[in-house]
Formats: C-alpha cells, structure tokens, sequence
C-alpha cells in the first residue's frame, strides 16, 4: 500500500500521517472541522510523564515528531480536599509537560499540523469519508462511551505558575478539579466522572474554592472543556480499518489522560503499514495493560476515598512517586482486576 487514507487530524491521526509522510506514502487526512484542535479552546492539557520509564519528549522524539509547540515542564504539584493541602515534589523527572491545545498560538495541534503539512501530507477540511474506506480511524471520542466531563475556563492572570488539584465531589463529582498557570496562561476546569448534570454547580464551586485559596486576577476568560470516553472492549481493527486514539477507546479511566495514548497509537499504526505488521497485536501488548490498571485505578480510588478523599491527599507524596508503578498493570493489580471489574460493572450502566 503506498497511498493511505486517515479520517481524524486530531493527535492519533497526525501522528500516523507524519511517519507515513516520512517514509514516502502519499496520505490523505479528511478532518471534518475547519482546522485541527477544534474540540479544544486554548485549554492547557498535561502530557503525562508517568505511564512509562522513558521522558515522554524523548519518546515523542524518538515517534519521529519534533516539539514544535509550547511544552513546561512541572515538577511539583499541589492537592487538596479543601480540608488538608499537601505539595508534592518529583525528584526523578517532571511529572508531566503543560501543552496548549487548539485553535491558539503554538498549541500541540497546530505544532503536529505544521510537521504534517511540512512531511508532505494532504489534510482536507471540512471533509469526511466513511469509516470503512478509512485505512486509519482517529475520529476522537465515541458518544456512547463518554465516561467524563470537562468545563472550566482560560484566562491571563498574574499568579505564579501553578498545578493545583482539588478533590471535592461538591466541586468535581467523583473526579477532579484543576488550576494550572503557566507564564501568565491559567486553565481552570472541574472533571465530573459521574452524575455529569451537576457540571455547572461544580464548577462554580470550583472557581469559588480556587478564588478563596489563592487571590488571583482572570482576564480575558474563554470558556473551554469537552469530553472523555473509554472503552472496555477497545477495537483496534475492524476489516482492514485500523482504529487509533480515543477512537479505539483508548484512554485512562483513572485521569483521563489520552494524549500519550493517541500519539503513541497513531505512531503504532504507521509503523504496522510501513512494516506490515499486525497493528492489533502492537496495540494490545503496549495499551491493554495499562487500560486494565486504570480499571482497577479507578475502582479503588472510588472505595478508598469516600472519607472526603483524605487518603489521596495524605498520601499523595506516595502516590505521585508510584505513578509508574500504579499505572502499569504490576502483579497486584492483575489480581485486583477482576474484582475491580466486576465493581465497576455493579457501579456503572456504561461499564459493559
Ligand atoms: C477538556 C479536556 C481535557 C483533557 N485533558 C487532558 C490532559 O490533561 N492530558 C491528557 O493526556 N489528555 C487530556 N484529555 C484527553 C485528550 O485530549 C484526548 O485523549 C486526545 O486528544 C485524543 O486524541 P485523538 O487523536 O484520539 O482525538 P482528537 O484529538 O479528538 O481528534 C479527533 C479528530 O477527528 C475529527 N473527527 C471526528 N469525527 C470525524 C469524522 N467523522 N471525519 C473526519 N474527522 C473527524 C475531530 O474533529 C478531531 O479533529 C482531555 C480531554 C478533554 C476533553
């Protein structure tokens, strides 16, 4: 195959057309938006630095992708029950790198754009093709699977770069809110993992919890958020349309963390055509591990923190220097997960 059709230029999509690009395939991109980053409105995201060994720059590097875009590093972070607050510092390497996504300047999706277009791909907006056409499917989330969501605002400020996370389920609902400012830049948004007709009152909440702990100035606020979707039965091949992204179903259950994820799977299925190789394969040995652990994550950050979430702030110095460990499916965890899941599936309507 030298010509290759990918439905999708969000991260997965762009990732597998510029190593397609780069190898002499001639790839068309059908984006069904105006531009890339559409979903997103200047949020800033974390690219997580946790879920592998490797500095995922190097690693992203190492895709054959340059760091075009704005990218800080943080190494402490902050969390609180708005009872107990506790700092946490990483020693090894940054915990994870703020990226800006969207229509905005020097954002991760007008950076993987530029390179597209510079390797020579075709990306035709506001065009679609039919998924079954596709060789690659990187359309993003999948309705029927949304597990989260997101609403918060952007803003400038002159507050000192920050990450806090507050666990409140009056602010986020069994998720998480967040203020991250980084030179100037603040993202604040509340996660709802559950009951997602709360979303405004927690969100207010939020702005009110974060307001009282830190006094800070927003200007020029945009309103920002979306959707994360997970899938218990990932489909990464359906004839010879290969599924890449949260199209696949691939995110982190626990935090919702997909970007890694996507580029990493768009990477995959470039690497499958260029070497002929059995994609489902790749993708089951690097994703299915760690989508199990995110199962058993979430389960048991449900159980153990019904007490205000005092266990995760107490201990949050342990948690964030386990990270790797938590997050990759260690021995414990592969005996966890068949209560985790059977939990889960008690708990959740959408948990087939
Ligand atoms: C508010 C919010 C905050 C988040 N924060 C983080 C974070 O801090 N860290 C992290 O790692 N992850 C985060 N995520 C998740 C992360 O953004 C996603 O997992 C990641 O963007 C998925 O990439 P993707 O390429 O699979 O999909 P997308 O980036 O959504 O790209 C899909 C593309 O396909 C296009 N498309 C859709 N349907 C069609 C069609 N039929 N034909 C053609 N094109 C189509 C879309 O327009 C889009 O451009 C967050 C998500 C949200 C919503």
């Amino acid at each position: 195959m030298d010509k290759v059709l990918i439905s999708g230029a969000g991260l997965a999509g762009l990732s597998a057309a510029i190593n397609l690009a780069k190898e002499g395939y001639e790839v068309n991109v059908f984006e069904r938006n105006k531009d890339v980053g559409q979903r997103f409105h200047g949020d800033l995201q974390g690219l997580e630095n946790w879920s592998e060994k490797e500095d995922v720059l190097a690693e992203i590097r190492k895709m054959s992708i340059d760091t075009n875009f704005d990218c800080h590093p943080f190494s402490i972070i902050t969390a609180t029950n708005s009872i107990k607050t506790n700092e946490v510092t990483t020693l090894k390497k940054p915990l994870y790198y703020l990226v800006k996504r969207g229509n905005v300047d020097n954002s991760l999706d007008f950076g993987l754009k530029e390179q597209a277009l510079d390797a020579g791909v075709n990306i035709h907006f506001e065009k679609t093709i039919n998924e079954e056409d596709a060789d690659i499917v990187a359309t993003g989330p999948v309705l029927e699977n949304v597990v989260g969501v997101v609403k918060g605002i952007t803003f400038k400020t002159d507050l000192k770069d920050t990450a806090t996370v507050l666990f409140n389920n009056e602010a986020a609902f069994k998720g998480y809110s967040y203020l991250l400012v980084t030179k100037g830049y603040g993202c604040m948004s509340s996660v709802l993992l559950d009951n997602f007709n709360k979303t405004d009152s927690c969100f207010r909440k939020t702005k009110e919890f974060f307001s009282n702990l830190y006094k800070f100035n927003i200007e020029e606020a945009r309103n920002c958020g979306g959707m994360g979707c997970f899938s218990i039965n990932s489909r990464f091949k359906k004839g010879k349309t290969i599924f890449v992204g949260e199209a696949a179903g691939l995110q982190d259950l626990f935090l919702g963390f997909g970007m890694r994820y996507a580029i990493t799977s768009g990477f995959q299925a470039a690497r499958s055509i260029i070497n002929d190789e059995d994609y489902e394969i790749m993708a089951k040995s690097c994703f299915e591990g760690k989508l199990k652990a995110g199962i058993v994550n979430r389960y048991l950050w449900e159980k153990l923190n019904k007490n205000n979430y005092s266990l995760a702030v107490n201990n949050f110095n342990w948690i964030i220097n386990n990270f790797n460990w938590i997050y990759n499916y260690n021995m414990f965890w592969r005996i966890l997960y068949p209560f985790a899941l059977n939990g889960m599936r008690r708990r959740y309507n959408w948990f087939k």
